[in-house]
């Protein structure tokens, strides 16, 4: 037991700051947002929310002199009503490591060995219905879909890889179940296509879902959203988080887009007419499952979609990307860092004096 309570504090000390941390920025986040999605260019938004994912893995203790919050963070912690608050945002332990017990007693449980086992067992069931529900769908998806695709489709494939400078090969399925084309798998990508797609032999309706979904593929999008779906088993009990992950996804499907059209350039407004023709067919109603990432999924985010590809989200896509990444850089300096910038041996520091040793004749300093 008292093994378990040391490991219960040291977690404990790392896990609760990082939690109220990240909530705080998440929050913060989400109100800035709301104002920024019809204002600022996706790739920004994007390189926020990712910084925002970077923070709930970053140690609580990240300090950096550039940080624009250390000093709010350090100014509410030198107050006594609020002291609880300042302490969490800056990093600083609220309890002891679990007291030392003498060989041969048996510890009593603690409060941090309690919290930690209810979130282990939340963290254990949430990863297992995630990978169960995965593995079903995968192989409801797989087992009830074709792999025997149509040449003009193929043909089709091979156009939207070489569009994309996409140089691998893709798996393509066709399935009687979706209502909308999908990809899944981030190491081995799947698409699967809807057979009533297929049926209707609409090439540029085809060629615009193909390039969609292999964009993801070429985007790592996958990647990032099983990451973000392993965040979100680690702090199941969080709903910040659940919001950071909505918002995660809602970006990258506007970032996609914004890659499709920057192909398609002048022909991207009929990509944004494939997108509301099958929004119209599906009547708002295609749902994607959390392993999957789909042509449309939630209805809510369709207008924002629209919106950005009726503004030519694809023009100068490499200039928006590069000031994306300079905007989440410099979040990355001035905001993810919380703790106090001033070290503990600095405290020890004192300006002293120099002092001249008069040196007599004949001592020698043995240099
Ligand atoms: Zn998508």
């Amino acid at each position: 037991m008292a093994i378990l309570n040391e490991i219960a504090s040291f977690w404990w000390l790392w896990f609760v700051p990082a939690v109220v941390q990240a909530s705080v920025i998440i929050a913060a986040l989400a109100i800035v947002d709301s104002f920024l999605r019809r204002r600022v260019w996706p790739q920004i938004r994007l390189a926020l929310w990712v910084m925002a994912a970077v923070k709930i893995i970053l140690p609580p203790t990240f300090a950096m002199p550039t940080s624009l919050t250390t000093p709010i963070v350090e100014r509410v912690a030198q107050q006594p009503e609020v002291s609880m608050l300042g302490r969490l945002l800056g990093g600083i332990p609220l309890v002891p490591v679990a007291p030392w017990t003498p060989p041969g007693e048996t510890a009593a449980i603690t409060l941090a060995t309690g919290v930690f086992l209810v979130w282990l067992i939340g963290v254990a069931l949430c990863g297992l219905f995630i990978m169960r529900r995965t593995a079903a769908v995968r192989r409801t998806l797989v087992a009830e879909s074709e792999s025997d695709v149509p040449s003009w489709i193929l043909t089709i494939l091979q156009s939207a890889e070489q569009q994309l400078g996409y140089g691998h090969r893709v798996q393509l399925r066709i399935s009687p179940r979706l209502t909308s084309p999908a990809v899944m798998g981030a190491f081995k990508p799947t698409i699967i296509l809807p057979r009533e797609v297929v049926e209707r032999k609409d090439t540029r309706e085809v060629e615009h879902m193909l390039l969609h979904e292999l964009a993801h593929v070429k985007r790592r999008d996958l990647l990032f959203h099983a990451i973000a779906l392993g965040i979100q088993t680690l702090q199941w009990f969080n709903p910040f988080v659940w919001l950071l992950r909505r918002r995660l996804i809602e970006t990258i499907e506007l970032c996609c887009d914004a890659t499709v059209a920057a192909r398609l350039e002048a022909r991207s407004m009929d990509y944004r007419e494939t997108l509301l023709r099958l929004v119209g067919r599906t009547q708002g109603l295609a749902q994607p499952h959390p392993a999957t990432l789909a042509f449309f999924g939630h209805s809510g985010q369709v207008i924002d979609r629209l919106d950005w590809l009726t503004r030519g989200s694809g023009r100068r896509l490499k200039q928006k990307n590069a000031v994306a990444a300079v905007v989440g850089g410099v979040f990355a300096m001035t905001v993810l860092p919380m703790n106090e910038s001033r070290m503990p041996c600095e405290f020890e520091v004192i300006d002293v004096a120099p002092v001249t040793v008069p040196v007599t004749a004949g001592e020698s300093t043995g240099m």
